[in-house]
């Protein structure tokens, strides 16, 4: 689950990892306000669940960017009120843009330098790791790419926690000294205590700034939290933000399902993990792209496949179906039977193929085939990935 960046620096604050002053508005009377009362240089910030809004810029005027430093309340004012309201595109959000509802005012910072850091549950290790780098500002996926020398990496062991030594490293990596280490230790210290007490799954600070003072400050926050452990964490389910979530994947979500959007155009229906990854291979093998992953889960209802259905019909890029079922605790029948219902509460103008084996198969069958929709049945995996690929005039 992410958060934004205003919410991440109140977490910040709580932990005592120095951020800017300053405050949330949501209309450009309420940025004029926290400007003044700032007073100076301040910095106007769009809050979208995404990165890159310095360099983004709204969809509806291209002049208008997501982060911009201001000299004074009547600057920020109006670039509140340009940005609010608007949808601000950036190499993170889709092409059409996120809605900008909130934007945080910021006392501006004498940057001296721009360093990166980064936080994420290593797989290969069980470790917390930090990343960190001395290019800061830039995108870290190119850094990684062309300068991969320039990351420095520290994975901290869960049973010994971090230590002054694995702070004090990745300060003395980051080109520090004296007190400026030591500012930068202690924040390790403190982002790794956060990270493991409120479950996350990753923390980005870029920037993490070293003032012209020689202060250390994290100058932008990006957090996202493990969702299954969210029910340990009442404040961080508090800080969601539904509207900036994928409505498709909310919705399924809350009916217990497991869906994810993809770029394609195939909507897979499927029982168990395992099949609905093997789907989207074999769909990929036959030359097409899956719209979603979507797992309905071993004990699938007939009210959670229509819900299931539904999703897939409401997405626009769906324009075939394949609904692959392996029947063991879901029974076909009951699946055949979701389907149905949904199908004809909805309206189905799309191509439906349909591969059914296991429990109960021959009873999902004759629900379908009976049913008066229009599908095409499929003998197997491989045969209905042809069909619907057939179905949408061949790969594309
Ligand atoms: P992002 O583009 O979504 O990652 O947003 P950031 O919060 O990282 O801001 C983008 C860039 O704006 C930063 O890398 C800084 O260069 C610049 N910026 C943000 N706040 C300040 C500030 O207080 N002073 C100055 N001079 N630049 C700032
Ligand atoms: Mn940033």
């Amino acid at each position: 689950m992410k958060i934004h960046e205003y919410q991440g620096k109140q977490l910040f604050r709580n932990y005592g990892i120095p951020v800017p002053d300053g405050e949330i508005a949501s209309n450009a009377e309420e940025a004029s306000a926290v400007a003044q009362k700032l007073g100076g240089t301040v910095v106007v910030k769009a809050q979208i669940h995404a990165g890159g809004r310095g360099k983004g810029h709204l969809t509806t005027n291209e002049d208008i960017r997501g982060v911009k430093v201001v000299n004074d309340a009547e600057s920020a004012k109006s670039h509140a009120a340009a940005l609010l309201g608007q949808p601000l595109r950036t190499h993170q959000t889709a092409t059409e843009g996120q809605k900008v509802k909130k934007v945080l005012i910021e006392k501006a910072s004498n940057i001296a330098s721009e360093l990166y850091v980064g936080m994420v549950l290593d797989r290969e290790t069980s470790q917390v790791t930090f990343m960190v780098s001395t290019e800061g500002g830039m995108d870290i996926e190119e850094v990684a790419a062309t300068q991969p020398e320039k990351i420095i990496r520290q994975g901290i062991d869960p049973a010994t926690g971090i230590s002054g030594f694995h702070a004090r490293k990745l300060a003395y990596g980051l080109g520090m000294e004296g007190t400026t280490a030591k500012q930068a230790a202690k924040i390790f210290i403190q982002l790794y205590k956060l990270f493991v007490e409120k479950d996350a799954s990753l923390v980005e600070i870029n920037p993490l700034i070293i003032t012209d003072a020689g202060d250390v400050m994290a100058l932008d926050a990006k957090l996202n939290f493990d969702t299954n452990a969210l029910y340990k964490h009442p404040d961080i389910v508090e800080l969601r933000d539904a509207d900036e979530e994928d409505d498709k994947e909310r919705i399924a979500n809350d009916a217990g399902l497991n869906y994810v959007s993809l770029d394609g155009n195939i909507g897979c229906l499927v029982n168990g993990a395992g099949l609905a990854m093997a789907t989207m291979d074999i769909i990929k093998h036959v030359g097409a792209a899956p719209a979603n992953f979507l797992d309905v889960g071993g004990g699938a209802t007939a009210e959670q496949v229509t819900k299931a259905f539904k999703i897939i019909l409401s997405d626009p890029n769906v324009k075939a179906i394949l609904v692959n079922i392996f029947g063991g605790i879901a029974k076909c029948d009951v699946i055949a039977d979701g389907v149905v219902v949904a199908a004809k509460e909805v309206g189905l103008d799309i191509p439906l193929v349909v591969r059914l084996e296991g429990t109960n198969v021959e009873a999902g069958k004759k629900i379908l085939y009976g049913s008066g929709l229009e599908l095409i049945p499929a003998d197997d995996m491989l045969d209905a990935a042809n069909k619907v690929v057939a179905s949408l005039g061949g790969a594309a």
